[in-house]
């Protein structure tokens, strides 16, 4: 690749003109807020910034850095902007304006556009009684989270979003707008189903969706000092649940903000959330053996669909936060014991949130013709995050959850998940390394020069003759 001219805003006026988005450099009036991701934390400092409001406007804009010898930093919300390598010189290629969704109902199929956030599609599918894939929270990305695998309260029963992704439309680093599907360019489809968004930018994808209108789930909140007896009952308790039941137990120390609920702001808990895809009664009687410890606060109820992305109160307006997780192969008893040590009632800690998420079920077996990441080698997933208003909280969190994750060394399950490795890292750390192989030859030939920036780098190898 070429090395970059300087851009200004001069430069940039042919493709100010070919487009109906808009485009920012360094000095326009609006590119600070350009260049500002969700996760407040990022400090974006790209050459030229593009809002697209087309799939056309994505071509214009590809061709137009590919010209300028600049790389291309594709992103919608910036949800995951934390592990990104630096921007000095590059596009940061932004999809926020994109957000059109159509919903199939009678094939039972979503097609989003790439700034689409999941409540675009939850709600509307939610009023044909259909479910997407989503995640725990309303406004994190379609696009970036199902690139990335995408796990959310249907996984046990119904897998990772991203082998639910029955086509995508891209366009290529060489500026050429395609669709993968099963049927055309292979490569490119298997690509983007888990292996991150390193093979082009992504216009559009079109997923399934299930026959869930509402479905049985809720929290339990226990005081924190009741963190080890929670925890413990609740892993216990994941041995003995169907498939149809997705859960975590987590650690949760909520902020003194006007924002949280009255009886939580400012308090501290041991909880279990959970999703059970079936009747109020049977799930009453699942999670029975954890009601029956007193939880302090019961949530549980009948909800339709799209509310489950409530369940997890996760923020809605950005906010300065740092994350880092890892899959476990096993959580055992002194794996507990080891959480608990750290982000329990006794530990001083900065991370407001550590959680333990069940995976297994439809995770655990290969998705048929699925993806980069076709099964989870991993019966459960933590996540630990804190709010991260100065650098030095930044720098105390990542300390604190790297602490974690070592003590958590002797179950690590080998790699860790794509979407909650939020500090660099390369994709062959948090892909199974023969997809990692695959991938790097797909990106030797749609990629060589490493126009595309992805949150988890692929290094292009030649590809085997
Ligand atoms: C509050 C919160 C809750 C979360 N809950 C879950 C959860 O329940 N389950 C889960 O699996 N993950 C979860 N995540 C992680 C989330 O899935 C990742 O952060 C994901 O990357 C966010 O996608 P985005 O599009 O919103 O973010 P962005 O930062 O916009 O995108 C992330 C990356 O995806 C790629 N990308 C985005 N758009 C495109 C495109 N059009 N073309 C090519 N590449 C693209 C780029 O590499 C980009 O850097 C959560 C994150 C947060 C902050």
């Amino acid at each position: 690749m070429n090395t970059p001219t300087a851009i200004t805003h001069r430069t940039t006026e042919t493709l100010r003109a070919a487009i109906n988005g808009e485009v920012f450099v360094p000095g326009d009036l609006g590119y600070d807020q350009a260049r500002q991701a969700w996760n407040l934390t990022a400090d974006q400092r790209p050459s030229v910034v593009v809002f697209a409001e087309s799939a056309g406007d994505v071509v214009h804009a590809v061709r137009f850095a590919r010209a300028q010898g600049m790389r291309i930093a594709p992103q919608g919300t910036g949800h995951g902007s934390q592990p990104l390598e630096s921007l000095e010189d590059v596009m940061l290629l932004r999809t926020v304006r994109m957000r059109r969704v159509g919903i199939d109902p009678a094939g039972r199929i979503a097609r989003a556009e790439a700034g689409a956030l999941w409540q675009d599609v939850t709600v509307p599918a939610g009023q044909h009684g259909l479910a997407a894939l989503a995640g725990s929270s309303p406004n994190v990305g379609v696009v970036g989270y199902t690139l990335g695998g995408g796990m959310g309260w249907l996984a046990r029963r119904y897998g990772l979003a991203a082998n639910s992704v029955t086509a995508a439309e891209l366009v290529t680093p060489d500026g050429h707008l395609v669709r993968a599907d099963a049927g055309r360019e292979p490569d490119l489809f298997w690509a983007v189903r888990g292996g991150g968004g390193s093979v082009g930018v992504v216009t559009a994808l079109q997923m399934r969706l299930y026959p869930v209108r509402d479905l049985y789930a809720g929290a339990l909140f226990f005081p924190i000092q009741r963190s080890a007896e929670i925890l413990h009952a609740w892993r216990a308790w994941t041995g003995t649940v169907p498939d149809e039941v997705t859960s975590l137990g987590r650690i949760l120390r909520l902020p003194p903000l006007p924002e949280v609920p009255e009886p939580l702001r400012g308090r501290a808990f041991a909880l279990v959330e959970a999703a059970y895809l079936g009747d109020a009664g049977t799930g009453a009687e699942l999670t029975q053996p954890l009601r029956q410890l007193g939880p302090e606060l019961d949530t549980f109820a009948t909800i339709p669909a799209p509310a489950l992305q409530q369940l997890h109160m996760d923020p809605d307006q950005p906010v300065p936060n740092q994350g880092d997780g890892a899959f476990l192969s096993d959580v055992p008893a002194a794996a507990i014991d080891t959480v608990v040590a750290l982000a329990g009632p006794d530990a001083d800690t900065p991370l407001l949130s550590v959680e333990i998420r069940h995976l297994g079920g439809a995770l655990a077996h290969p998705a048929p013709g699925g993806g980069a990441q076709p099964k989870i080698d991993a019966k459960y997933v933590i996540f630990a995050v804190g709010f991260t208003p100065t650098p030095d909280l930044a720098a105390a969190v990542r300390a604190h959850a790297q602490t974690l994750k070592d003590a958590l060394g002797a179950w690590h399950a080998g790699y860790d998940y794509y979407n909650f490795q939020e500090t660099p890292a390369l994709a062959g750390a948090v892909l199974p390394p023969a997809s990692y192989h695959r991938l790097q030859q797909i990106k030797a030939r749609y990629d060589p020069g490493q126009a595309i920036i992805s949150t988890h780098p692929v290094w292009p190898t030649r590809a085997r003759t």
